[in-house]
């Protein structure tokens, strides 16, 4: 399939609006070119081949002073997407965890698009409001909280994570809504490992506890946190006239696919009054999977959770969920007088109890794939992925690599042979070759190439040929006067 050369578009001349005939012909354009770039992409290289001085130059003739024919700006932007991109869609990306988003995710992005409703509040949009916590409420479940519980869907595991601190502050001093971090008395601060993800310091940051308020953790031989460490810590922390707020377990470290020992952290938490976060942004994928739930025990315990749905759920971005066990805190803390809302129930009402005011419709994406594959086709999924994470080891190590996580997620982080060149240099050349995509990452103070097959449509022949790449990539003498540049 071709998409229709820009001239015949010209003629239906759309401004910013357009009548239904028009828009019938625009979009089965976009969807023809759409299909066509999906095939270039699929075929090509998964990295970037141009940067962006050159993308720079290409943007200055839009100045936007004259109009220009939106197909040729449609058509401008497909190719500098098609060059301009790691393509995380790619079957060979296996890299951070946002994979190649499911159909039921990108149509519902279609469909949110056309009625672009409002979900501030449940009066103006109940149909969304009620399928969001339909979702809500059926992952609530499944991760074993009580029909009680509640939580909304954020941008990402940053917003989920940042409200379940907000929560955590609120839970702890009823006053912080009102004085903020001023009503406590010491510095507020919480706890999570030191291989916890970074985002936690801009959280800190935003919520002004600082960065001296995250308290990273030692983590034990396999990187999990090091509970022992932790209720010291505590201890001595409070005996300083710091005021501990949460205790933040990782479920599926981003590095390493690790988790953190979650009924003991649950038990320290519990024995201190503090409120309890897991953050499965993650690895909190693994509840739709009936054979992998049982790795995330304990996580029933917490008062609050962060799964993305646009990491191993493969929704489109940005797209979080965030469960909470008791809702309480949050409305408390973000609950305002809207009087010029149209309002009449805020008990159900998005933005009295979240960070966002105006919100997209997100949660769909989520609605539909479950509805579409029900949680047994989904747990498929995320098992699938574990597959590959485990062809990928068994075969790296028949080649003399050494896999030094155990995680049982899908994450690979795997240490060359002695005598091959140095990691980075390793993840540079598969980079530099355009034929698959990984990254790197320490663990346990060791450099390890770190592979996540989390794309739905990767195959054992995609794992193959990374590996291949990789051992050939491995030898000292690689690249030497083969390396091109473009661009
Ligand atoms: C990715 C990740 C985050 C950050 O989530 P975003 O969706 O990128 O905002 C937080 N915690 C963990 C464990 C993650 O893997």
């Amino acid at each position: 399939m071709r998409p229709p050369a820009p001239d015949d578009l010209a003629s239906s001349m759309p401004g910013l609006f357009c009548s239904p005939e028009e828009r019938a012909v625009w979009e089965h354009a976009v969807t023809d070119a759409l299909l066509a770039a999906r095939a270039s992409v699929a075929e090509g290289r998964v990295t970037p081949v141009v940067g962006v001085e050159i993308l720079r130059s290409r943007l200055a003739p839009f100045d936007f002073q004259q109009p220009r024919p939106l197909a040729d700006a449609i058509g401008f932007v497909i190719d500098q997407l098609k060059q301009g991109l790691v393509q995380i869609t790619h079957p060979r990306y296996f890299g951070l965890f946002n994979p190649a988003p499911t159909l039921p995710a990108e149509l519902a992005d279609r469909i949110v698009a056309a009625f672009n409703p409002q979900l501030a509040t449940a009066t103006t949009s109940p149909a969304a409001v009620a399928i969001e916590r339909h979702v809500i409420q059926a992952f609530a479940e499944r991760v074993g909280f009580p029909d009680t519980a509640g939580g909304h869907f954020a941008t990402g595991g940053s917003e989920a994570n940042f409200t379940a601190l907000i929560s955590a502050l609120s839970y702890a001093n009823r006053d912080f809504v009102n004085r903020g971090i001023g009503a406590f008395a010491g510095p507020p601060v919480f706890y999570v490992s030191e291989d916890a993800h970074v985002a936690w310091y801009k959280i800190a940051v935003q919520s002004g506890v600082g960065h001296a308020g995250v308290r990273a953790v030692a983590t034990d031989a396999h990187g999990r946190m090091d509970v022992a460490a932790l209720a010291d810590m505590i201890e001595s922390d409070r005996q300083q006239g710091l005021v501990p707020v949460m205790v933040s377990a990782t479920a599926g470290t981003t590095g390493a696919g690790m988790i953190d020992p979650l009924h003991a952290c649950a038990d320290i938490a519990e024995r201190h009054g503090l409120w309890y976060h897991v953050d499965g942004a993650w690895g909190g994928a693994a509840v739709v999977s009936e054979t992998m739930r049982g790795l995330l025990a304990g996580i029933e315990r917490a008062h609050s959770i962060t799964i993305d749905a646009h990491k191993w759920l493969a929704t489109t971005m940005a797209c979080s969920l965030f469960l909470t066990r008791l809702s309480g805190p949050l409305r408390d803390a973000f609950h305002i007088d809207g009087y010029f809302m149209p309002s009449s129930d805020h008990a159900v009402d998005p933005y009295m109890m979240t960070v966002q005011w105006s919100r997209r419709f997100i949660g769909l994406r989520l609605f539909l794939a479950l509805a579409a594959v029900g949680w047994q086709g989904y747990g498929e999924h995320v098992e699938r992925s574990v597959g590959l994470a485990d062809l990928v080891a068994e075969r790296l190590r028949a080649a003399g690599w050494t896999i030094v996580n155990e995680s049982r997620l899908a994450v690979v982080c795997a240490v060359p042979p002695e005598g091959s060149r140095a990691v980075g240099d390793i993840a540079r050349g598969v980079l530099d070759s355009g034929q698959a995509w990984v990254s790197c990452t320490r663990f346990k103070g060791q450099d390890a190439l770190r592979i996540c097959p989390v794309n739905g449509q990767t195959t054992a022949d995609d794992v193959r040929m990374l590996v291949d790449l990789l051992n050939n990539v491995r030898k000292p003498g690689y690249g030497q006067g083969t390396r091109t540049e473009e661009g």
